[in-house]
């Protein structure tokens, strides 16, 4: 086997060279860089790598693994289709009986899975508010299969105390699962924070650039791993080798494009809570932010997501949504673009009206994606169209 392919995953790195030098094998004895993507769906019978057939296994889910796995400080990462395919896989290993417990902000797909998919599979889960820890006696007394949290939440940007919530999951024998994705495996390690299981969405900014699709699963405990390399393969969730190429190639500039979303996002949330008649304004860096201690104590930096309530109306919302030039209103997130969304029309359309109002998602609400354009053409931009809708 050429030189080039011995394992390469080192530990002893930073985060920035770690994502640059971590899952370059399989390049062959070309000298190649960057590996090639190897669209192949099939490999000859005894080769020394071990692959077998795409869909349990190709070298760039491999290399995407190893990339993946060192940046979250994870033992293992395993490579899905999409973030909704991690989310599967990880579903798929329960049984009918089992119950989870789920925060109430729940994202919208994950939401949608549970209660049309898995329910009627026999999986029950009851959702609470995990800011409030008094919410962890429920984990006590049900000890249930899964408990299942995002933070920040989708689209209010509450903060979980993942440590806190950790540390009740595993008295109570039960597996916490992080969906780390508005995070991001730069800004927080869910995994050295307790949680059995850290999600992410490659989508958003892992890969960055809003050109393909991708999920993951890290952890540390070799039991999951073995599940997570069957539900790849036994359920078909595996992704593309061109997508996991994309995603490997995003993974290397996510530290700096991190640090600029962050700084971009808090300048724009900044400048909105400084407005005359804004409702209200969630960034977690924000000292106005209910958990900004929490968010300080586990994330290095506050992410790229910013969401706000004009208190306008429906159409009042939805007419400056579109009058915005350089935010694009589109679902997603992450990307270098800045995109807007209106989460009760488009990503939370499918939670019902009556439990997303109360949850706090109203008409009047607005999500913004906060690129890494420059801030100054953001806020002239948000001025704008502000000044259409608001005389
Ligand atoms: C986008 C997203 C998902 C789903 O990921 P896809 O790649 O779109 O399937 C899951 N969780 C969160 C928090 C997300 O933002």
């Amino acid at each position: 086997m050429p030189m080039n392919n011995e394992k390469r995953t080192r530990d002893d790195l930073k985060f920035e060279t770690s994502a640059i030098h971590n899952g370059l094998e399989w390049n062959n004895e070309t000298g190649a860089v960057i590996p090639p993507v190897y669209l192949t769906s099939t490999f000859e019978h005894g080769n020394p790598g071990g692959f077998d057939y795409t869909r349990s296994g190709n070298p760039n889910f491999r290399n995407l693994e190893a990339a993946l796995s060192s940046l979250e400080r994870a033992k293992y990462a395993t490579v899905f289709a999409s973030g909704v395919s991690a989310i599967t896989a990880i579903v798929s290993t329960l049984k009918s009986g089992d119950c989870v417990l789920a925060e109430e902000n729940v994202y919208g797909c994950t939401f949608r899975l549970f209660d049309q998919v898995f329910e009627k599979f026999g999986v029950t889960v009851s959702y609470y508010d995990f800011t409030d820890l008094g919410n962890c006696r429920h984990i006590t007394e049900e000890k249930p299969a899964l408990v299942w949290i995002e933070s920040p939440t989708n689209p209010l940007l509450k903060i979980l105390d993942i440590a806190a919530i950790a540390k009740g999951t595993r008295q109570a024998g039960s597996c916490l699962v992080v969906d780390n994705t508005f995070a991001s495996s730069y800004l927080q390690q869910p995994l050295d924070l307790g949680a059995d299981l850290s999600l992410l969405s490659t989508t958003k900014y892992s890969s960055g650039h809003s050109d393909c699709l991708g999920g993951a699963v890290c952890t540390n405990d070799s039991t999951w791993q073995e599940k997570m390399i069957f539900a790849q393969k036994a359920l078909g969730l595996q992704p593309s080798p061109s997508d996991s190429w994309l995603v490997s190639r995003g993974l290397k500039t996510q530290a700096v494009r991190m640090e600029r979303h962050s700084t971009n996002a808090l300048a724009l949330a900044e400048f909105l809570e400084n407005l005359q008649d804004i409702e209200m304004v969630r960034y977690p860096f924000l000292k106005s932010h209910p958990q900004y201690d929490v968010a300080k104590g586990q994330m290095s930096g506050g992410s790229g997501i910013v969401t706000a309530d004009f208190g306008l109306s429906l159409e009042a919302t939805m007419q400056f949504c579109k009058a915005l030039k350089l935010f694009t209103l589109a679902e997603s997130l992450g990307g270098v673009e800045s995109l807007v969304c209106h989460p009760a029309s488009m990503t939370h359309a499918s939670v019902p009206r009556d439990v997303r109002e109360q949850v706090g998602i109203t008409d009047s609400l607005v999500r913004c994606s906060v690129g890494i354009e420059h801030i100054d053409d953001l806020i002239v931009d948000l001025q704008q169209a502000l000044e259409q809708v608001v005389p």
